[in-house]
């Protein structure tokens, strides 16, 4: 099954976001359980709880929901104080996921702001596994995202992925999500479906394809390459349609959720036109 959607905004309540969704047409949904850009983190109540619960099971067209981590987090930092603030608000938000029974949780590493990318995986790691060791037995995974490669930002090489999920506590309770912009900005072409191919035989040597539990479908604002994350609507950026073709008709991908990151435009308009682009793109 093709599970195509979008990031949603939750303004009003975790639970609406699915009402947006239902409104958007999106099989798949992802969402922040919080304020993306504050680091105040509540408990999710019992009855919002209990209104996405029913919202999701009473929804006609989202089947799946995905969270999104806080921008304000950093894994990677060899700053103690700001790493051991990153890992609780991790935590915390784990526990928002879990009580929503959100399938899965997105995260970027972090950067490791100079100190070099050894110490970064190394702080890396020892976040992952202090969030792990807290949240034993949730249902919720964790998910890393490949980034662009921004700065001094950790995890745009599959490589970095690898080292880092590896050396954790528990590998296998770690999976991954990708997103086409960040490839495509680190340098894995997906133009062609020579490059297409090419990229995904990477992904699975090193990471391993059925580890992927989420897409972020987005066009590139800047060219192969530039180590830049800046997302386009889909059509309009230097990925053009056809690498989304070659996802979207991509058989080992049927049942991942796959979610726009794009501008929505007013009223959701590029949102929109993203869905449509993105479906006439799907052989019958
Ligand atoms: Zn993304």
């Amino acid at each position: 099954m093709l599970l195509l959607g979008a990031h949603i905004s939750i303004a009003g309540g975790v639970d609406k976001a699915i009402e947006r969704g239902e409104k958007l047409g999106c099989d798949a949904i992802q969402i922040f359980t919080q304020s993306s850009r504050t680091w105040k983190c509540f408990p999710i109540a019992v009855q919002t709880q209990a209104a996405f619960r029913t919202a999701l099971k009473t929804a006609k067209r989202v089947k799946r929901v995905v969270a999104h981590n806080s921008y304000l987090l950093n894994l990677s930092t060899t700053d103690s104080v700001h790493r051991k603030q990153s890992v609780r608000f991790f935590i915390d938000i784990m526990n928002q996921c879990e009580s929503l029974g959100i399938e899965s949780l997105i995260t970027h590493p972090g950067s490791h702001k100079g100190e070099g990318l050894a110490a970064g995986i190394r702080a890396t790691v020892q976040s992952l596994n202090e969030v792990m060791k807290a949240c034993a037995g949730f249902e919720t995974r964790i998910l890393m995202e490949n980034t662009a490669g921004q700065g001094d930002c950790i995890g745009h090489r599959f490589e970095e992925l690898r080292s880092i999920v590896s050396a954790t506590s528990d590998p296998d309770r770690i999976g991954f999500c990708f997103d086409t912009q960040h490839a495509f900005a680190a340098g894995y072409d997906l133009r062609t479906q020579a490059d297409y191919e090419a990229t995904f035989d990477q992904f699975e040597r090193l990471l391993g394809i059925k580890k992927i539990g989420a897409f972020h479908l987005n066009d590139a604002v800047k060219e192969f390459g530039s180590r830049v994350d800046r997302h386009a609507n889909i059509g309009e950026g230097f990925l053009g349609k056809e690498p989304f073709q070659f996802l979207l008709n991509d058989k080992r991908f049927r049942g991942v959720p796959m979610c726009l990151e794009t501008d929505p435009g007013e009223d959701d308009r590029k949102h929109k036109k993203d869905l449509k682009t993105l479906r006439s793109l799907v052989s019958r």
